[in-house]
Parts: C-alpha cells; structure tokens; sequence
C-alpha cells in the first residue's frame, strides 16, 4: 500500500511535468473505484493544471478554475504519465491526455483508490480532511503536541502514533522504524512516556519519513515514471520485516537477544528491538 513517502514522491514526479499543461482528454474506463467516479469529471477537460500538492496521503491536482483534482492511491493505485501513445492496460480506470500529448493513467487493480473534484478554497473543510491530524513536516507536530494528545492515551504508543487523526502519514512501516530509532517500546502506553521521549519520536518521524522520501525522490526516472517506487529504501529498514534477524545500526548482540522480535499490535506486525529502550 502507498504510504505517504510513495505519494509524496509521486507529486514530485507529477509536479514536473502537469503544472502549465491543458487537459484535453479526459477517458473513463468505469465509473467508479472505491466511491463513484465525480459525475462531472469530464469537466475538467480544457482546464489547466496550477499546481500539485499533498495533504495526507491524498494528491491534490490544482486546476485554474477554482477547483481540485483529489486522487487517492487506495491499496495498489498507480499513476504514470508516458509521452508514449497510450495503449490500453487492463485496471486503467482513468486516462488524461495533456496538450503536450502526454498521458496521464490512472491504473490500479484492487480499485481501493478514489477520484474527487471540489472547490480549492473549501478543501480544509472537506470530508477527506478535516479529521486529519497535521502533516509530520508541519511546525505544529512538536513533543508539546503530542504530549497533550497522548496524555489520556492508554493504548500502546505504536498504535497512538498511527491514529491518522492525531498525525497523518505515519504507516505501520514507518512506526516500527521511528520508535525503534527513537529507542521506544512500541508496547509501552503512549501516555507513559516523557518529554524527552516524545521528543525523540518527533525527530525520529521526520527522519525516517524524510529518508524515505529521498530514497523515491532519487528513483524517480526522469520524466516518465511517477508510480512512487521506493528504490532501494526497504533494504535500509533497521527493524521492519527483520524478525530473528539483527536490527541495523544497534549494539545488541542478537546471540543474546535471538534477534528482532515481532509481536501483532491491532492486527498489524511490530518490529522492535529491546536493547537501551525507554
Ligand atoms: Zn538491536
């Protein structure tokens, strides 16, 4: 599933090379993903793309008209934009065609993806964001804050830190790697922790998440591919997908402690390691 890293580098990708560009094709395959395709998408047609911009894991193409292109990946959305002449694939549920002749595609088989239009100036107020939590990268995402939001949280700080609603971005992936770079226990109750804890966290998801984001940034082929591959970055997971083995960057000595450990934190994996926690 696309975590925010992936959506951000595919805005990057995006932002190359929609902004200026008029869309004078708009193909629908279907009329629906995980909601129904906007009844006038095709409204868009002869618009031209301002900007690109990301709130949470959502894609936000600007339009000069006042309002928004909202896309949502889902579970397997990709999105690519190929000067080639476009061939149909199968799961191609939408297809933009720019001035340049470029070609925009909209592909995702398990179709969890979504497609909305609203008005630029009322996304805030929009029912895909205004439960959301602030962006990582934002100023407001500081230990003050989260010690105020945990200070009732009995849950354990890995799901706490998760809840979309408190920050967005941060994905089951992402936890494991920033509490075990944090030196957190990811079971420990999120209220429990200290102000010098937290603030390790909030440094630790910036780090992790910038890192990843640079990792697709640097993928990113040149024009063509805006699909969101991470590169190499899973190979750089110190914890994540590494049970029994040794956790990167740390002293521990996995004959002693058998390696990283995975436990199941509200259906989802944790990796952690339990040397020098808090
Ligand atoms: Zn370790």
């Amino acid at each position: 599933m696309p975590e925010l890293p992936e959506v951000e580098t595919v805005c990057k990708g995006l932002a190359r090379v929609l902004p200026n560009r008029k869309i004078v094709g708009v193909r629908q395959n279907r009329h629906d993903l995980r909601i129904p395709f906007p009844a006038d998408l095709g409204s868009i047609k002869g618009r031209k793309v301002t900007t690109i911009k990301r709130r949470a894991k959502y894609i936000l193409v600007h339009l000069d008209d006042g309002r928004t292109l909202i896309i949502h990946l889902g579970m397997s959305g990709q999105l690519t934009v190929s000067k080639k002449k476009y061939a149909a694939e199968k799961h191609d549920h939408l297809v933009l065609t720019l001035d340049n002749g470029a070609q925009v595609v909209f592909n995702d088989p398990r179709r969890f993806g979504l497609v909305a239009l609203a008005k630029t100036k009322d996304l805030a107020q929009h029912k895909f964001f205004t439960h959301l939590g602030p962006e990582p990268f934002d100023k407001k995402f500081t230990a003050a804050f989260l010690a105020e939001k945990f200070k009732s949280k009995k849950v354990a700080v890995k799901l706490a830190i998760m809840d979309q609603t408190l920050v967005v971005g941060v994905g089951n992936i992402y936890a494991s790697e920033a509490l075990f770079s944090a030196r957190i226990d990811p079971r420990r109750a999120a209220q429990s922790l200290k102000p010098e804890a937290l603030k390790k966290l909030v440094t630790a998801v910036r780090n992790i998440l910038k890192t990843a984001i640079r990792a697709g940034g640097s993928s990113l082929r040149d024009y063509v591919h805006a699909d969101g591959s991470l590169g190499d970055f899973q190979q750089h997971f110190a914890v994540y997908g590494r049970e029994g083995q040794k956790c990167r960057g740390c002293s521990c000595n996995i004959q002693k402690t058998g390696g990283v450990k995975r436990i199941t934190q509200g259906g989802r994996s944790t990796f952690y390691c339990l040397l020098k926690q808090e």
